[in-house]
Order: structure tokens, then sequence, then C-alpha cells
């Protein structure tokens, strides 16, 4: 029998009656012939509220009792899910992590997964078992502790366990009915995509973010795993949603295929700073030792010796950023005139494929911001794609134009 892995999202199963509507999914894909590996999110709001327990109890807490703690949501899931499915006469079973067992790391909280045997699983399919529910978001460590993923975790479960049983498809259920051009709240004209190639949809993150965990598209890319993302609200049909991936199943690679925003970043300039061998990793290796998130770096042309170095993080890092720096210069490691912090900037970018064989995309980008009056702070590029930094306050204009100028409400 051929494998389906669904998923299904904490919005998806937030009550018992949309736990039914997707049970009676599950149940149409068993019709068409499909052994199904459902995976489960706890109710939206459990995992909110599960941190807010352990945070209360123990403000510096073990770390192994908060993933105890914070994975039991999806046991409940699970649970409901698979008695549901037996209400339907529909043979179902659930699987915690440990059953599995799915294996991780030891990192609690951010725990890796190590491998996913299929055997226990297999064996049920070949009793007549239909469908697989496991509670998704956790595993168990070599230790024999209770592990989870990170949150939204349970995405990375459901890619995971399609690579791991050779699935034909892994369908994200979730709230949205697909990945779109830009973010359909501050630009209307945007378009639902049918398609998406993998790297597209990594560097899309900032939209995607809330869509897919950026890490269980990771994965997908690298096993291969078709992802099918689409909402558990809609009447089911076979071209719903989007397809996440491989670029080899897309006929026309789009030259843009969106636009992208990220709205909390910061720009910080260290301002003369001796241009010596060494400098850029003198700034950058306390930085990332307290964990910084660098994106963007420039570092402009030097004079006297002394030159100007600029980057980009999250706003909310600002403050240690400039407490990691102002470390390194008392400690003598670097030596800068002044560390300026602008967090009134937002990243905008654009995103295609196509850009590998096509010229010209960056000279339109910053035509369409000019001409709308846009000042340029940073750039930079990569193979598939071309990102600003410029003044919050633009930002949406920013998206607007950008989307018109590329025509990304037309379909290719
Ligand atoms: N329930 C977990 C969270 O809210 C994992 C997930 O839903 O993916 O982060
Ligand atoms: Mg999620």
């Amino acid at each position: 029998m051929p494998i389906l892995v669904m998923k299904f999202g904490g919005t998806s199963v937030a009550t018992l009656d949309r736990i039914r509507r997707a049970a009676k999914r599950v149940g149409v894909e068993v019709a068409k012939g499909y052994d199904v590996i459902v995976i489960v999110s706890a109710m939206s709001g459990e995992t909110n509220k599960l941190v807010g327990f352990v945070e209360e109890t123990s403000p510096l807490f073990d770390a192994r009792e908060y993933d105890a703690v914070v994975s039991s949501g999806e046991n409940v899931t699970a649970g409901l899910m698979a008695l549901t499915l037996q209400e339907m006469d529909v043979p179902a079973r659930s699987w915690q992590g440990w059953q599995v067992p799915l294996k991780t790391t030891s990192a609690h909280s951010a725990a890796r997964i190590v491998e996913i045997p299929n055997e226990n699983i297999l064996q049920k399919f070949g009793e007549g078992m239909k469908v697989a529910v496991v509670a998704g978001f956790q595993g168990i460590s070599a230790e024999g502790r209770i592990t989870t993923l990170g949150r939204g975790g349970s995405d990375t479960t459901a890619v995971a366990f399609a690579a791991a049983f050779g699935a034909e498809r892994c369908d994200i259920y979730t709230d949205v009915d697909g990945v779109y051009t830009t973010d359909p709240r501050i630009c209307e004209k945007a378009r639902k995509l049918d398609k998406i190639a993998f790297e597209e949809m990594l560097e899309l993150a900032s939209l995607g973010a809330k869509v897919l965990q950026t890490r269980s598209v990771e994965l997908a890319m690298r096993y291969k795993v078709r992802l099918r993302v689409l909402s558990s609200f809609e009447e089911p049909s076979d071209e719903a949603g989007t397809l996440v991936c491989d670029e080899e199943e897309i006929m026309e690679l789009n030259v843009v295929s969106g636009v992208a925003y990220s709205r909390d970043e910061a720009k910080m300039t260290l301002v003369s700073v001796a241009d010596r061998p060494g400098i850029a990793s003198a700034i950058f290796s306390p930085l990332s030792e307290a964990g910084i998130q660098v994106d963007m770096i420039v570092q402009n042309i030097s004079e006297d010796g002394r030159t100007d170095m600029t980057f980009s993080c999250p706003t909310n890092q600002v403050a240690r950023a400039e407490q990691a720096l102002n470390e390194a210069k008392d400690a003598g490691g670097i030596n800068f005139h002044e560390l300026i912090a602008d967090t009134g900037v937002a990243k905008v970018s654009v995103v295609g494929i196509g850009m590998r064989s096509h010229t010209g995309v960056a000279a339109k980008m910053f035509e369409v911001l000019a001409r709308e009056g846009v000042n340029i702070k940073v750039i930079t590029t990569s193979e598939i794609k071309i990102s600003v930094l410029i003044d919050r306050k633009y930002m949406e204009l920013a998206v607007q134009a950008l989307h018109d100028a590329f025509e990304l409400e037309k379909a290719a």
C-alpha cells in the first residue's frame, strides 16, 4: 500500500468537532487505498499554556522536565484522533514519540531527530491497521528521556516520517490555504502559488515561517519529500493548497516567485574600526558566541586604515549585541569610535529560482524602489534572492510596488 503522511496543526485539532473534520479527511485518503500516518499538533494554545505553567513553576527550569510537560499536549490529540477514527470504523491507534521510537539527540527543547525505525508501524499496517496516529513534536533521547523538537516541531516530525516511510507525499493541514506570492494582509493582489521549489520556500521563510517550520523544509529538500500545504477548512480537491517540491517538477521556473519581508530587523554599525586582517573575526566571533543571528554584513572601503562595519540582526537582539561588542572592546579585541543601532529598519526580498539564469532583476528592483522614493541602506544577494534593508515605514509600500512591478498577481 502506498503511504501518505497527513499532519494537522493546532488550529485543525482545536476542538473535538475539528478533530472529527480532520478524521473525515483521513478517512477519504484511506478509502483511496492509502495507509496513512497522521501527525498531530497539540490543540491550539495548549503548548503556550504548558510553557507558561513551567515558567511559573520554575523560572530556571530543568529542560528535561520542560519537555516532559510541553510534549503532553500532543499526547491528548493523538489519542483523541485515534478514538475518532475508530468511531468511524477506521482501524487506527496512537503512538507517542517514545513508542515508535522516534530517537533524538539530548538537546532538550531543541532536539534533532536521529532515527525513526519503521518496523513497528509497518507491522501494524501489515496486520490491517489503516492509520497510525503519531504525536508530533516529541521523541526520546539515548538517555531515555522525553525530548521536544522546538516550537513548530510537528512539521519536522511529519516530514521525517514521510522520509522514513518513503511516503508518496506529506500533506500539512493548517489554517491558511497555501503559500502566497507575498503576505495577503499587506498586499491584496497576493496570489496563491500552485507549486514552489524547496529552495524558494526556504528563502520565503519570512512568509512561510508561520506556515512551515523552516527545519521541516530543509529536511524535505534533503530527502525530496513532496509537501503540500493546505487548509483543513476548505473543501478537499486535488488542486487545493501549494505543492512544495523539487524544481525538476516545475515546468516554467519563475524569475521572481515572491516578495518576502521581515519587519523586525535592526542595523548596527561599528564606526571606524581598524582595517586589518582578523577584524571581521574579532567582531563576529563574540557576536556568534552571544548567539546573535547576524544576517547581512557590509564592510565599507577604508580610509587611513580605518573602516565602518555594518550588520543586521533581529531587533530584540540589539541589546545583547551591544553588550558583546562593548565587552570585546573593553577586552582589547576590537576598537571602534562609535556603535550605532538603527532599530527602525525592515528587510524586503525578492525571491525566484529563475534568477539563476535571468539578469536584470536587481536593476529592476532598485529602479522600482527609487521611483517610490525609498532609500536603500544595505543590499545583499544570493543566487536566487536579492534583499534590501529600508526604513520600516516604507516596507508595505515597497512590497506592493515590487509585487506590481514583477507582475506576481499573474500566473506564470
Ligand atoms: N505544539 C507545538 C508548538 O505549538 C508543536 C507544533 O505544533 O508544531 O510549538
Ligand atoms: Mg505550526
